[in-house]
């Protein structure tokens, strides 16, 4: 798609399995269920998709996926799968090598959406895109080096301590357009300050919640994942950025829904909004504003 001045395309960093029910929290299973079956270890299915915004100057990535670095045992666990692809891959469809990326903004530093920024050298990681700023929220890396024991195990020095011991990080503090028509917008429900990505030319918009809305099936409002630490923080500002989705029929592109890349949004009667048109994102591109 053609947006703002940006080519914006998809890129497939790999497939994994994460527990359904931590994935819809309250949610029982039954009602889940009917969106995303389960397999025998109540796994569903998920997918890391990242977005590459190219201009003739520019090459900004947004989020890496797992990356290669986790043994055998994690890759059970959470049955990590690149029989698809994986990012350097995608990145080669496109004829993008990564010593061509120029910016990395992580989402947060969750290892699904940030372990891709890093790879295995001679058992040690280093930074996978050498030229590239790499832009996390000042808060977001705050509670990352906190170790919580709650979300402790999302969070691995090895996926971004290269990547500021080589001086490529940098500190953001809340909402900022970062690009011009790039904007980073903050919600703390999931994790503090998760920057989610929204590219705009303000007639068309297109909107990458990451894990404030990770799947389709997340649309409902009371879908809000068992991981997020705020629930209710994520339920409020759910339902402020998918009222101005359905308003400005923004394009919504999903990290983690391996069937539905990106949809747009409607409001019914009394309020609740759900899914209208899905489809890939360059379905998306030849849409008029609303
Ligand atoms: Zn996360």
């Amino acid at each position: 798609m053609r947006l703002a001045g940006y080519d914006i395309h998809t890129l497939h960093a790999g497939d994994f399995m994460l527990d359904g029910g931590a994935m819809f929290g309250v949610v029982p299973k039954p009602l889940w269920e009917k969106e995303c079956s389960a397999d025998s270890r109540n796994r569903i299915q998920m997918t890391c998709r990242c977005l590459l915004l190219q201009t003739p100057n520019r090459k900004i990535l947004v989020d890496a996926g797992i990356g290669h670095k986790e043994d055998a045992k994690f890759a059970d666990i959470f049955a990590v799968d690149f029989s698809r692809g994986n990012l350097i891959s995608s990145l080669a469809s496109l004829g993008v090598k990564p010593t061509q990326i120029t910016d990395v903004i992580y989402t947060h530093l969750h290892f699904d959406h940030a372990g891709g920024t890093t790879e295995l050298r001679d058992g040690k990681a280093e930074p996978l895109f050498p030229n590239a700023r790499h832009y996390v929220q000042s808060a977001q890396y705050q509670h990352a080096k906190t170790r919580n024991p709650r979300d402790r195990a999302s969070y691995m020095d090895a996926n971004f301590e290269p990547v500021r011991e080589a001086g490529l990080l940098e500190f953001l503090d809340g909402d900022v357009e970062i690009f011009p028509g790039v904007h980073v917008l903050t919600t703390s429900g999931h994790s503090p300050s998760l920057q989610m990505v929204l590219i705009t030319d303000r007639h068309r918009s297109v909107f990458f919640p990451c894990d404030l809305i990770p799947m389709s099936a997340h649309i409902p409002l009371p879908y809000v994942m068992g991981y997020d630490l705020l629930p209710l923080t994520s339920l409020v500002d759910k339902e402020r950025w998918l009222n101005k989705a359905a308003d400005g029929n923004w394009t919504i592109v999903f990290e983690h829904d391996r069937f539905t890349e990106a949809c747009t949004v409607r409001r019914y009667e009394g309020g609740r909004i759900r899914k209208d048109r899905a489809g890939s994102l360059d379905d998306f591109d030849s849409e008029t504003d609303a």
